[in-house]
């Protein structure tokens, strides 16, 4: 079989405890964005033989692509991370998927960027970790009944998280699993959990409920070329049933209104 169609990870060996940075590069591997935009650069700020990031990420996908095995050295990777944080990430510890994630992309942006996360929309061109998975997030909350809104906080984020059980529970109300429910209910259901459950009263006109609370709003300011997705379950054992219906609805396009 040719090296590119064989199905490859990162090694496992009982005690590396290596399956969450499996599947945070399980993830970004297999975004074309991402692996294409990544094999293009090289220039970076290198913190150096097995600290880098960058450079260690650069090997893995050259592993991934080109190598002739199934199972890959998670050794690169994981020396440098254990070594750019030095309380988290450390050999054969184990750790969360999604924060594995979030840092990876938090360290290419500052090989790339040469400087910290920023608070704000970082604007490099090249930064593939804000050109990919930015979004620059404008909130505010306003009042159906008086118009009142009121502005709040600007933050950047690499993930939108949102609860896998009310979003579940807004696509069965929506009409998954019966005929024709709409194109797009996976992300309308997406924009009707985002600020559900958040309400607070109205300043002005004094509502708290039918209709005068303050409702979440989320504006994005970005254009991110992927919208990466956090879903997280109430419960460490979410039943087959939901997990299924879930994955059959997850949509892979969302229309932003
Ligand atoms: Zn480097
Ligand atoms: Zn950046
Ligand atoms: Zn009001």
């Amino acid at each position: 079989m040719h090296p590119q169609q064989l199905i490859k990870g990162l090694a496992n060996d009982p005690g590396s405890n290596s399956c969450f940075l499996n599947s945070a590069v399980q993830l970004l591997w297999h975004q074309e964005l991402f692996q294409t935009g990544l094999n293009q650069l090289t220039s970076h700020l290198c913190s150096g033989h097995r600290s880098c990031v960058f450079c260690a990420l650069k090997v893995v996908f050259t592993q991934l692509r080109f190598s002739d095995r199934p199972t890959l050295d998670a050794g690169v990777l994981r020396s440098a991370l254990a070594a750019q944080f030095s309380d988290r990430f450390q050999l054969g510890e184990m750790d969360d998927s999604a924060e594995c994630l979030e840092q990876i992309l938090g360290r290419l942006h500052f090989h790339l960027v040469r400087q910290q996360q920023p608070q704000q929309q970082c604007t490099a061109g090249h930064c593939i970790t804000h050109r990919r998975f930015g979004m620059d997030i404008q909130e505010e909350r306003a009042c159906p009944r008086c118009g009142f809104v009121q502005p709040g906080p600007r933050f950047t984020q690499l993930t939108h998280y949102a609860s896998a059980g009310a979003l579940l529970s807004q696509l069965r109300h929506m009409g998954i699993g019966r005929a024709n429910p709409s194109p797009d209910v996976f992300g309308l259901g997406l924009r009707k959990v985002a600020g559900a459950g958040d309400l607070r009263a109205c300043p002005k006109c004094g509502g708290s409920g039918g209709g005068g609370c303050l409702l979440l709003r989320r504006k994005l300011l970005s254009r991110p070329d992927l919208l990466c997705l956090g879903l997280v379950w109430d419960s460490d054992r979410p039943s087959g049933a939901d997990l299924g219906d879930l994955l059959a609805n997850v949509g892979s396009t969302v229309t932003f209104g």
